[in-house]
C-alpha cells in the first residue's frame, strides 16, 4: 500500500483547475468505470473544477453508463493535469493527446511493462483500477464526496475486472472497497442485468463456439473467430471478443485463448489469453502483448503466428503440468 502516492495524487487534484482523465483502447468496464467514477468524485467535491474524459470509443454493453465529453481545443491540455487510469503502456492510451498535459499521473493495476507519467500509483495485486479509486475515496472520505452514480461506476469496474469477485486477486481489501460502495448505494440487480443478460442470437453464437472449439495436446482450449463467422452471427468486435468467456470452465484446460480476426488495414488478429493457476503473460509478451499474469492480450498477423502462439502456450502448459500437481 502506497500512502505517499495517494497523498500526492490528492494534492495534485487540488492544485489543478482542469483535469483530463484518460483510459485504454478497447474500453472495458474497469477503464470506463474508473475514469467516470473518479470524474464524479472530483466534480462532487469541487464542482468548480473542469474535468473531462475525451474518448471516441463506444461499447454497447457499457452504454448504460452514459456518454463521455466532447473534445476540447489542444491549448486547453497545456495547463491541465492528466490522469491515466487502468493503462499499462502509453501506446494503449486511447486519446494520445495525453502528452500535451502539463503533468501526468498513472493509476493502474497491470504489470508495469513501460513506465510513464510524472507520478505513478501502481498496485499489481489489486483486482481492478476501480478498486483503487474506491480505496482512494475511502482513504480521504473526510474530504471527498461520492454519490450512488459514482459508486455504480466504480462497482461496475470492480465486478467486471474481477469476474464477479471470483478471480484470485480478489482479497479482503477488494470486498472492503466493494462494501464502501454498496453502503453508498448501488442497484446491483439492475447493474447485473445491464452487464450479463444475453440476447437470444448471442446464445446461438455461443452454441456454435461450443461446437467448434478445439484443444491442444496438453489442454489449451481455443477458438478462432474469422470474419465470416462474425458476419454470419452479426457480431461486433466486442461481442466476438466476449467469446473468450465460453472457454473458461473446461476441466484440465488451464489455459484458453480466443483469436478474433479484425477488419483493420493490417488484418491483425486480436488474441485474448486466459489461464488459471499458471501465468500465461510470458506468451502474450512474445506476441506484442501484455496485461495480467492470468488475463492478457496480444496481436498476431497470420495463421502461422496463430499456430506458433498455440505451440508456445501448449509448451508452457505442459511444463506447468509436469512440475505442479495442484491444477484442475
Ligand atoms: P483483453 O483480453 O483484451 O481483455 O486483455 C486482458 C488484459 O490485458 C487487459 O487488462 C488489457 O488491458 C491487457 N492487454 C490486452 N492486450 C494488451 C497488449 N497488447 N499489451 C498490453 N496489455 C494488454
Amino acid at each position: 500500500m502506497n500512502e505517499t502516492n495517494k497523498q500526492i495524487i490528492l494534492q495534485k487534484i487540488k492544485e489543478y483547475n482542469r483535469i483530463l482523465l484518460f483510459r485504454h483502447i478497447r474500453i472495458d468496464g474497469d477503464c470506463v468505470g474508473s475514469t467516470k467514477g473518479l470524474k464524479a468524485i472530483i466534480k462532487l467535491t469541487w464542482p468548480e473544477k473542469e474535468v473531462y474524459i475525451i474518448d471516441q470509443e463506444h461499447s454497447d454493453y457499457l452504454s448504460f453508463l452514459g456518454p463521455d465529453d466532447d473534445s476540447i481545443p489542444d491549448e486547453q491540455y497545456a495547463d491541465a493535469l492528466g490522469i491515466v487510469l487502468d493503462t499499462a503502456t502509453p501506446d494503449r492510451i486511447s486519446n494520445q493527446k495525453f502528452s500535451l498535459c502539463k503533468e501526468l499521473i498513472k493509476i493502474d493495476h497491470h504489470i508495469p511493462v513501460v513506465s510513464y507519467g510524472d507520478y505513478t500509483w501502481v498496485e499489481e495485486e489489486r483486482s481492478s483500477t476501480c478498486e483503487m479509486i474506491a480505496d482512494f475515496y475511502h482513504t480521504f472520505s473526510d474530504e471527498l464526496k461520492i454519490d450512488s452514480t459514482a459508486a455504480t461506476y466504480l462497482y461496475t469496474g470492480m465486478v467486471t475486472d474481477s469476474g464477479r469477485f471470483r478471480f484470485r486477486d480478489v482479497d479482503g481489501d477488494t470486498l472492503r472497497c466493494a462494501a464502501v460502495l454498496l453502503d453508498v448505494g448501488v442497484d446491483t440487480d439492475r447493474l447485473f442485468a445491464h452487464l450479463y443478460l444475453e440476447s437470444f442470437e448471442y446464445l446461438k453464437f455461443k452454441a456454435h463456439i461450443y461446437q467448434h472449439m478445439e484443444i491442444t495436446e496438453n489442454g489449451v482450449a481455443y477458438i478462432y473467430i474469422d470474419r465470416r463467422m462474425q458476419e454470419t452471427f452479426n457480431l461486433t468486435s466486442e461481442t466476438a471478443s466476449a467469446s473468450i468467456g465460453c472457454l473458461d470452465s473446461i476441466k484440465g484446460s488451464i489455459c484458453w485463448i480466443a483469436f478474433i480476426e479484425t477488419a483493420d488495414e493490417k488484418n491483425s488478429i486480436r488474441v485474448r489469453l486466459r489461464s488459471r493457476f499458471m501465468p500465461i503473460n510470458p506468451v502474450a509478451e512474445q506476441y506484442r502483448g501484455g496485461g495480467h499474469a492470468c488475463a492478457c492480450g496480444a496481436t498476431v498477423y497470420s495463421r502461422e503466428e496463430v499456430s506458433a502462439l498455440l505451440a508456445d502456450a501448449d509448451r508452457a502448459v505442459k511444463e506447468y503440468k509436469e512440475t505442479h500437481e495442484d491444477w484442475l
